[in-house]
């Protein structure tokens, strides 16, 4: 590619695109855990790192590099590597960059397992962690310490869309002499660019949106060329998370219409969200799209649009809650009841008894994740038809 300065669209199709002799015009899957040296100086040359090439394919392999590359010029970034998972590009993250005695921020509400690694794993090797309200920017300053290493976050929050101001957070950061890195899997590049607001690094999921379509498990992480170079590769190629070639190939076929997908399911999204701030079975709706949202002003500033991704609280008795929670979402027709998100198919979770199980009631209600809660992330289905069935979903949960 080498016009200058390309639109995103036009990246997610052509970037880091690499040829094989025969031309190819779709981008070849390389199914080879190692490659052929013309001699045995070549070799040696490719394993001193003198010689530029592929050696094996848990170093580098020519169908993950297109990957890695098009996902680094959509995110603005200088480089990026692949991994086998979301949680395998967080953990090679922290493995990269923390050590004994280092202590990390983390915003509470993240991921389940993300939280599970920094309090359960991480705290085995002496690193500690403090929780910190992501949308409270005073908050991440507060909470630093003089071993404050890694600073963490997502944006928006799941399943509640709470969102943290990126540059507030990445000011702090530097402030603090920590890295700080955002898990961009709601938003995906193709509504938001955390580099761009002085972030360090950036870490996916492309199981869930770049995937799309719910097929493969895969990770990445992108950041400044000389961070994914000499800190993070080294940790890859010795601990193994590699991604696999069919999987990239997957991913990198999904990087082409995620823009697509993720503006019609954020526009189905934000449908689906108006719809239910006037049902009157409602209490409340989480969608930061809508000017209700405490962050609609933040959201629109840091946010191309507003996501795919929306929850809502029944109204109610609060010990009938969880029953008609789950009566609403055995009732809904067109919606997947699995924990997954990102995918053509609209999903929908009931987060205390599934994503949230594993913590108290007592953590569960200071995390504001109530019985009646329950998370939608929008598929490609026609709009009029999700409502429709999500308008008998909730008359048959009385
Ligand atoms: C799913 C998810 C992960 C973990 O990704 P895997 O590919 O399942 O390992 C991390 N962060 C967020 C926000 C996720 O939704």
């Amino acid at each position: 590619m080498s016009l200058d300065q390309p639109d995103f669209d036009t990246r997610a199709v052509r970037a880091g695109t690499l040829r094989s002799e025969f031309h190819e015009h779709s981008e070849a899957l390389f199914l080879t855990s190692s490659f052929v040296f013309d001699s045995a100086a070549q070799a040696a040359a490719r394993f001193a790192g003198e010689d530029e090439g592929f050696v094996y394919s848990r170093f580098a392999n020519p169908t993950v590099r297109m990957f890695e590359q098009r996902l680094a010029a959509l995110e603005g970034g200088e480089d990026c590597l692949a991994t086998s998972s979301g949680m395998a590009a967080i953990l090679s993250t922290c493995l990269a960059t923390l050590r004994t005695g280092d202590h990390v921020l983390c915003g509470a509400s993240v991921f389940g397992a993300t939280t599970q690694l920094f309090s359960t794993l991480l705290a085995r090797f002496g690193i500690e962690v403090t929780y910190v309200r992501g949308s409270d920017a005073q908050a991440w300053r507060d909470a630093v310490r003089p071993n404050t290493r890694l600073m963490y976050c997502e944006s928006p929050s799941n399943p509640l869309m709470e969102l943290v101001d990126l540059e507030a957070f990445a000011a702090a950061g530097r402030d603090a002499g920590a890295l700080t890195v955002v898990d961009n899997c709601l938003c995906t590049p193709a509504l938001q660019q955390p580099l761009r607001f002085g972030v360090d690094v950036v870490i996916h999921s492309a199981t869930k949106s770049i995937d799309g379509q719910g097929r493969v498990l895969g990770g990445a992480i992108v950041g400044r060329r000389a961070f994914i170079r000499d800190t993070v590769l080294p940790v890859l190629r010795t601990a193994g998370p590699s991604l696999s070639p069919f999987n990239a190939w997957v991913l990198l076929k999904g990087l082409e219409t995620l823009s697509l997908r993720l503006r019609a399911q954020s526009a189905s999204a934000a449908g689906l969200a108006r719809f239910l701030e006037a049902n009157p079975a409602i209490e409340r709706v989480y969608y930061p799209g809508l000017e209700s949202h405490p962050q609609h002003a933040l959201a629109r500033r840091q946010q191309q649009a507003a996501g795919a991704v929306l929850s809502f609280d029944l109204r109610g008795p609060a010990d009938d809650l969880r029953r008609r929670a789950w009566r609403a979402i055995d009732a809904t027709s067109l919606m997947s009841i699995t924990a997954n998100l990102g995918d053509t198919r609209t999903t929908i979770t009931h987060p205390a008894s599934t994503t949230h199980s594993r913590l108290s009631a007592q953590q569960r209600q200071q995390a504001g994740i109530g019985e009646g809660l329950v998370r939608i992330a929008v598929g490609l289905e026609a709009v009029a038809d999700l409502q429709r069935d999500l308008a008998s979903a909730l008359d048959a949960a009385g």
